[in-house]
């Protein structure tokens, strides 16, 4: 049995088992304050190591920004975080601490792009663009079966992208204006619109916009890792379906006829696609950082 634990900003799930079709125990509680969420969390997955265990690994997969370089004195440590009481707070050491089982961490988006590659929308893919659009715009990149990390794990939702034509609206990312994330996150769209994006009608012109900004970025993302596949999800894309013929139609326009790949030139509907795991994609990402973790351990262990 592995552990997983998805913290996020204000909720965290705490997932038990080995994959989609076996979880074992599911909990949820809020994020509070680090000392109290850490030791909820613990208390629980102590529970599952005596009762349902023993635990053979946990994996985090957490908001960030993280610590991922390998070698790093601070690895698994939250970095600068504007969540009271969470920076530089150590969550590989706490549960390294407790439990004598490997741990692994990633961030909430690499998780969530690992389990799609596990069980969702990119299986058998060895390279592919995980886009997450809620809160703030994420993007996981995995290449070569793994996550993309180098100095620090990717930030693709704060790339700058052509604006679209007329369109002046400052953005509102408080450190680029109008990056990706602050054209198109849902707080973006409620600033720009007056209302949240699941209360804005299909016709309403702003999807256009939306549409716009993620077909630059997911031009971006072809000219530079060219991704087998690009995954785009999140709550503000969420039942939102004819968005994604507008985001092909816009990458396929900004592309313009650059690059003659088959996948791109003929198989847009088959490229740039909604991801398979839908909200659980988060509690699976810790789930899949766990099982890898253990698989990492055992052929390090071997070797
Ligand atoms: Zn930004």
């Amino acid at each position: 049995m592995h552990a997983g634990i998805e913290l996020g900003g204000t909720k965290c799930i705490c997932i038990l088992g080995t994959g989609p079709d076996d979880i074992r125990a599911r909990e949820q509680l809020p994020t509070g304050d680090p000392a109290a969420t850490l030791a909820a969390i613990a208390e629980i997955l102590t529970h599952w190591h005596s009762a349902a265990g023993p635990l053979a690994s946990i994996g985090i997969a957490s908001f960030g920004p993280l610590d991922l370089r390998e070698g790093s004195q601070a690895f698994g440590s939250i970095g600068k975080t504007p969540k009271q009481g969470w920076g530089h707070t150590d969550l590989v050491g706490y549960f390294s601490n407790r439990f004598a089982v490997p741990v692994g961490i990633t961030t909430d988006v690499i998780g969530a792009a690992l389990a799609e590659g596990r069980w969702g929308a990119g299986r058998g893919l060895r390279d592919f663009a995980y886009v997450t659009v809620g809160t703030g715009v994420g993007v996981g990149l995995i290449h070569e079966g793994r996550p993309l990390i180098g100095v620090h794990h990717p930030e693709l939702g704060h790339v700058r992208i052509a604006r679209a034509p007329g369109d002046t609206w400052p953005g509102q990312c408080p450190f680029h204006g109008d990056c990706v994330e602050g054209l198109v996150s849902g707080p973006a769209i409620k600033a720009r619109c007056g209302v949240a994006g699941s209360d804005l009608p299909e016709d309403h012109p702003a999807w256009m916009l939306v549409a716009h900004a993620l077909g630059q970025l997911a031009h971006i993302l072809v000219t530079s890792v060219a991704p087998q596949r690009i995954l785009m999800g999140g709550g503000v894309l969420t039942q939102r379906a004819p968005l994604f013929s507008a985001m092909r139609a816009q990458l396929d326009s900004s592309l313009n006829g650059y690059l003659d790949i088959g996948e791109i030139r003929e198989g847009l509907d088959t490229y740039l696609v909604p991801p398979g795991l839908g909200a659980d994609a988060g509690p699976l990402g810790a789930l899949a950082v766990a099982i890898d973790t253990h698989w990492q351990a055992t052929e390090s262990t071997r070797k």
